[in-house]
């Protein structure tokens, strides 16, 4: 039984359920360095290392982000075209995810033309099945999206209750050439948390506003400092107009408070810690269509920076307040933006 790896793509639109596979696939390990020099299209997002089990083989799976896919209706995903199928021909397998409880969208059929060009093998992931009392409902929905592309394989899953996904993972692993493990062990760390602070925040924007909001906004934590019983993050939620930006900020400020008040909460709980955030939004017109910006915004690209330059990752430690926002502040500044912040409420501020 040979060891297989690859790299294998998730695509799919907002809210299939993409973050949610993932971390149940990764948990929190997350690879940092990356060996192929193709990769830098392909941002490794995590690495999913499946032991030799009885009668099959072991194998790994490195699990990529194509920047540009899941931004079809702006600029940024235009121009970025070629890159994006360039990108998912370096994939060996690409996890189309769906959730089976939305109608079938031209969203949808965006991720599918993306792979007709490369003939890239793809699994259509059916997402959701949770939700779907009677699976016999799921046939004629199969028929559906099999009719759409020739996928090598259909997996029904729920990525939220982690139903159905060694099935999967063995799917894949088979599907995978023979080949070597990319990453040991070692090349493996745990996901630096002011990403998931990042994470956190956007997901109350998610829960708290409107749909046109949240595909409108990114986060960036600006500053992350780990004290002995405290940490102080500050972070900017970036939006497009004035308008957005009065809708997050809310009358006298209480949406920004709700927001942040139930962030701090989950990234407390995350941390372990007592957390003191601070929350900023600022409009920034047009920042999906500033290549340069959303690769700014891009943490991952930061970190390989620093990694380039001081050589040894150190992630959570005292010197992890290091990326740099290259140019932001004075990005900022030109637009002109008053900033809006609010500190979530703090126990201890005089720690640190
Ligand atoms: P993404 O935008 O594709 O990354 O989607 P997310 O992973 O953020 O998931 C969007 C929403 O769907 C979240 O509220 C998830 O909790 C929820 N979700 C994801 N997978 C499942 C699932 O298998 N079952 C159910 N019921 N909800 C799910
Ligand atoms: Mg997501």
């Amino acid at each position: 039984m040979p060891f297989r790896s690859g790299f294998v793509c998730i695509l799919g639109r907002p809210n299939a359920g993409k973050s949610t596979l993932l971390n149940a696939l990764v948990g929190e390990k997350l690879a940092i360095i990356s060996p192929k020099p193709q990769t830098t299209r392909n941002r490794i997002q995590g690495v999913v290392h499946v032991p030799k089990r009885k009668g099959k083989g072991g194998g790994q799976i490195v699990l990529v982000d194509t920047p540009g896919v899941h931004k079809p209706d702006s600029s940024l995903g235009r121009k970025m075209m070629v890159e994006v199928r360039e990108a998912l021909e370096g994939c060996d397998l690409v996890l189309v995810i769906m959730d089976v409880t939305r109608k079938f969208d031209p969203r949808d059929q965006f991720a599918l033309d993306l792979l007709r060009r490369p003939k890239t093998k793809a699994f259509l992931i059916l997402n959701k099945v949770d939700l779907i009392r009677e699976k016999s409902k799921l046939l004629p929905l199969i028929e559906q999206y099999r009719k759409l592309y020739n996928f090598a394989e259909v997996v029904p899953i729920s990525a939220l209750k982690r139903n159905g996904l060694d099935t999967l993972l063995d799917m894949v692993i088979a599907t995978l050439p023979a080949g070597p493990a990319y990453f040991a062990e070692d090349q493996i760390t745990d996901q630096p948390a002011r990403f998931m602070a990042a994470e956190i925040i956007r997901e109350q924007l998610l829960l708290n506003t409107s749909e046109e909001i949240p595909y409108a906004t990114t986060v960036m934590v600006d500053n992350f400092e780990e004290g002995a019983r405290l940490t102080r993050i500050a972070a900017t939620i970036y939006c497009e107009r004035d308008g957005q930006k009065g809708i997050l900020v809310g009358k006298g400020g209480q949406m920004l408070k709700k927001i942040g008040t139930s962030a701090r909460l989950q990234i407390e709980r995350m941390l372990e810690t007592k957390v003191f955030l601070e929350l900023y939004v600022k409009a920034e017109p047009g920042w999906r269509d500033s290549r340069r910006f959303v690769e700014e915004l891009d943490w991952r690209r930061q970190l390989e920076h620093r990694m380039l330059e001081h050589g040894t990752p150190q992630l959570r430690t005292s010197q992890d307040r290091a990326p740099e926002p290259l140019a932001r502040e004075g990005r900022a500044e030109k637009s002109g933006a008053p900033t809006v912040g609010i500190a979530g409420d703090v126990r201890n501020p005089t720690e640190d």
